[in-house]
């Protein structure tokens, strides 16, 4: 019996908060806090039936004495920041200060700099051994339930692990022209920062968009897809020993590219300030306001997602290959929990690793990336809770 505190409420955050409330036995308690409560309130009113009771309040979670105010008066036992990337560093301050458990879905970027790296959160692994506390880093699907597969592939179908390409796709169909599936000013930084793979020890840059692949994905078809720098290929490099070549391809339409490179060419996904009537504005913070809230497109959007990891390798002596993914329908999600398949493939992994912390099973004090712990209650507990996986040792294989 846990209490949990969600900082967030969007799209994931209600995910999240649904989650949670199907897995009373574990969570007991939830606080959901943001920085509008009545978003938070919204979400507490579309839970019905749960034994879980939830709470809801205010928090800015750029404030790390307003965090350590409501973490003392709630006591949770642990923390998810289902907010932004740029809180996590102000949330493992609070966590820090009152010993609780952290977890987070995206790794630390700062606001003024489209830069994704662990370093930051890596150095806190001391301070949190220190505290005996744990915290657990890129909590969702990819990075997240991404790096569970590659530690399962590892633990049980390989001797050695030569090449992982991670695919994303996303054949969902919101009617919109263009709108983003998470935050789009999140999601438009990632996807305009030059693209990278990893190649025996190094990591290779790549400009923005220019590797394109065409895979036939179970269940969705043919797509086209894009090699993105994404930040799991970091840890995993450091993880899964023995590894030579690592990418992440993620599907894009010709539409979303399209749209992309026009608000691309005249500055609308640039995170400089520009003057305009007098004011300082940032033209992505500014775009953002323009696009749909990802959490409204969940009940438009048809069709699924397929996520999952193709591995090369060899197991006993032979070449061996293997497929591991999930595939999501946005509709079923939209009618379970009231969000889309981005959202919710995101949150229930999130709702997972929380469940691992607080049942001690994936507790350690430290900071860990997610391949770090025993896969196999990870894969148990997809299954019990939306995200079913399946697996091929003949998949065919990106060029
Ligand atoms: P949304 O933009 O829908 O929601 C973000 C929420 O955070 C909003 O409720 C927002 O409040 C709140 N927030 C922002 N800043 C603060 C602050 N300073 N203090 C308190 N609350 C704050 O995002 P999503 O739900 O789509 O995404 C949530 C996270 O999940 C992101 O970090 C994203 O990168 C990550 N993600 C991870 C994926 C994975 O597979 N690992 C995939 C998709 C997303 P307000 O409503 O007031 O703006």
């Amino acid at each position: 019996m846990s209490k949990a505190l969600i900082i967030g409420a969007g799209g994931v955050a209600n995910v999240v908060a649904h989650k949670c409330c199907q897995n009373d036995k574990v969570f007991s308690e939830i606080l959901i806090a943001s920085r509008t409560k009545s978003k938070c309130d919204a979400i507490k009113d579309s839970i019905k039936g749960s034994k879980t009771k939830i709470s809801t309040a205010r928090v800015d979670a750029d404030n790390v004495p307003e965090l350590v105010a409501l973490i003392e008066s709630f006591k949770p036992d642990i923390v998810l920041n289902i907010a932004l990337p740029y809180q996590d560093l102000t949330i493992m301050d609070a966590c820090l200060a009152t010993k609780t458990h952290y977890l987070d879905t995206a790794n630390y970027e700062p606001r003024d700099l489209a830069k994704f790296e662990y370093s930051w959160q890596w150095a806190y692994r001391e301070r949190f051994e220190k505290a005996g506390i744990t915290a657990l880093l890129g909590c969702g699907f990819d990075p997240g339930v991404s790096q569970v597969f590659c530690a399962h592939a590892q633990k049980h179908h390989f001797d050695t692990i030569d090449t992982i390409d991670i695919l994303d796709a996303n054949a969902g169909d919101h009617g919109y022209p263009f709108a983003t599936n998470f935050n789009p000013e999140i999601n438009i930084r990632e996807v305009t920062a030059n693209g990278s793979y990893y190649e025996n020890g190094k990591f290779i840059e790549t400009p923005p968009m220019s590797i394109k692949r065409v895979y036939n994905f179970p269940e969705i078809g043919d797509k086209d897809m894009y090699l993105l720098h994404h930040e799991e290929l970091e840890s995993l490099a450091k993880n899964i020993k023995g590894v030579k070549r690592m990418r992440f391809f993620m599907t894009f339409s010709q539409n979303y590219l399209t749209h992309l490179k026009v608000l691309e060419n005249v500055g609308m996904t640039s995170i400089k300030p520009v003057k305009f009537q007098g004011h300082d504005i940032i033209p992505l913070e500014f775009l953002k306001a323009l696009l749909p809230d990802p959490a409204s497109l969940g009940p438009r959007t048809k069709g699924k997602t397929n996520i999952g990891c193709i591995f090369t390798g060899k197991k006993n002596g032979k070449d061996a290959k293997y497929y591991v993914y999930n595939v999501c329908d946005h509709e079923e999600c939209y009618k379970e929990v009231g969000s889309q398949a981005i959202s919710y493939t995101t949150g229930v992994p999130a709702m997972i690793g929380a469940s691992l912390v607080l049942t001690g099973e994936w507790r350690k004090p430290g900071v860990y990336n997610v391949e770090e712990f025993d896969p196999d209650p990870f894969m148990d507990a997809l299954n019990k809770f939306g995200l079913p996986w399946k697996e091929s040792f003949n998949p065919d294989l990106v060029d």
